[in-house]
């Protein structure tokens, strides 16, 4: 493992400056909104973010897997700016522009399935989720909706009651929505299943509970981020999907953190085997400008009144124009055989760390997202490590993500664009980080 360069952190973190950004905030910003590390930003450049006390972090947050091209992304940026100087809104729904369709059009042909496809455009990973079950539900005039144990779909009012956990999001927030049925999932560390036994039993206690001909749809992530990193074992997705089909149930793969390159292939079902019916799209679609898509068979799409989808932002022109970058970027030979390379670098140093350090209890994921959940002697989830080890990264200049129900495991989407000596310096971080934890 390379060296740490340079001393990336040179104050206390927070520094002064963000101390002082903090206090304001505390005044002035609702404690509902609550930073994770209260590093104020001043700018950003591929892998590195400055805080306004001019340290710098490697960034193995990315916004949580947005900016997957990199901070700065020339390409993107000089999209958005042609098109602001052009126009910056009409409402697709009042006049439309190009970008749209062609965004919807481009969408078609990369998400997985060899059907007729059509698209929705939105502006958040909630919306899509919000829309997608709409969708699913005016097609199959069923009201249920399945998902599984450790899921996150996003922190709306019908969002709120897909996720796994209520503690933040939908605590104190009110009654959540009705007909969800949650089921469990695939968590081969813990559980131990085959992806086909488990996906059996999660089956088995959907006709029981919910039954199948209520069901209008199932929403799964194909690699739960939020819940992390949790790549289910193999077989286990597409037996649901063959379930779903021979029941008349839509399949909606939530690939809003998984999707556009992350897993190494534009689509993380397509590891699986997984042809879903429907698509949500977000996260890393237009670098950063808010932009989120449904994208699936043409006729599910259809299903609802001409007007039902839309919104006064859906769609924005700008991060079309955006998001054409970032798909012609992602389309270019070699970038994904990229995110596959750094997958492989990122999990043989995550290894070496696990077979020295036991904190260390499971290493997983795919490309650019990877995680490694932190137990204790007895395999329990271990936040406090969590929260040890991402303190002790910061403080060297490396930004984590808490992932996993119990907040446990370490999540990492570097950009697909970083390079090996930062892959390394992280790594060699982390293990200072686990050396100083340990000792
Ligand atoms: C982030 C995320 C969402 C919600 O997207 P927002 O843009 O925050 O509304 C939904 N599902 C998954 C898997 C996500 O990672």
């Amino acid at each position: 493992m390379s060296t740490i360069a340079a001393q990336r952190v040179k104050t206390e973190v927070p520094g002064p400056r963000s101390q002082e950004l903090a206090a304001r905030k505390a005044e002035f910003v609702s404690a509902s909104v609550n930073p994770a590390f209260p590093v104020y930003i001043a700018s950003a450049e591929g892998t590195t973010l400055t805080d306004v006390d001019g340290n710098e972090f490697i960034d193995f947050g990315s916004g949580i897997g947005v900016t997957t091209l990199g901070h700065g992304n020339a390409g993107t940026t000089g999209a958005a700016v042609e098109q602001i100087e052009r126009f910056t809104h009409t409402l697709f729904g009042v006049t439309p522009y190009e970008g749209y369709v062609e965004v919807s059009r481009r969408l078609t042909e990369i998400t997985p399935g060899d059907f007729p496809k059509k698209s929705m455009l939105g502006s958040t990973g909630a919306e899509a989720i919000e829309n997608a079950i709409k969708i699913a539900r005016a097609y199959t005039r069923r009201n249920g909706i399945a998902v599984v144990d450790h899921a996150y779909h996003g922190r709306t009012n019908l969002t709120l009651g897909l996720n796994y956990k209520a503690t933040p999001y939908a605590a104190g927030a009110g009654p959540r929505p009705g007909e969800i049925y949650r089921t469990s999932n695939s968590y081969p560390f813990h559980d131990g299943l085959e992806g086909a036994e488990a996906a059996r039993r999660a089956i088995a206690y959907l006709e029981k509970t919910a039954g199948t001909e209520n069901l209008a749809c199932l929403l799964i992530e194909p690699i739960q981020g939020e819940g992390g990193v949790i790549v289910p074992a193999p077989g286990f997705l597409s037996t649901l999907q063959r379930w779903c089909n021979d029941n008349g149930i839509v399949v909606i793969a939530d690939e809003i953190q998984t999707g556009l390159g992350r897993t190494g292939k534009m689509f993380a079902s397509e590891h699986f085997d997984f042809v879903p019916d429907l698509v949500a799209i977000a996260k890393a679609i237009a670098s950063g400008i808010p932009l989120s898509a449904v994208t699936g068979r043409a006729e599910i799409m259809d299903a609802m009144a001409p007007g039902a989808l839309s919104g006064t932002f859906s769609g924005n022109p700008v991060a079309c124009a955006a998001a054409l970058s970032v798909l012609d970027q992602l389309e270019t030979r070699g970038t994904l055989d990229r995110a596959a390379e750094i997958g492989e670098r990122l999990q043989a140093g995550l290894l070496a760390l696990k077979s020295r350090f036991p904190v260390i209890g499971d290493v997983r994921g795919l490309g650019a997202l990877h995680g490694i959940e932190l137990v204790h002697a007895d395999g329990t989830p271990n936040p406090e490590a969590y929260r040890a080890l991402s303190r002790l990264t910061l403080e060297r200049g490396l930004i984590l993500m808490a992932g996993g129900s119990d907040g446990h495991v370490l999540r990492m989407l570097p950009a697909i664009t970083v390079t090996d000596e930062v892959l390394d310096e992280a790594l060699a971080i982390l293990e200072h980080a686990l050396e100083a934890y340990s000792a």
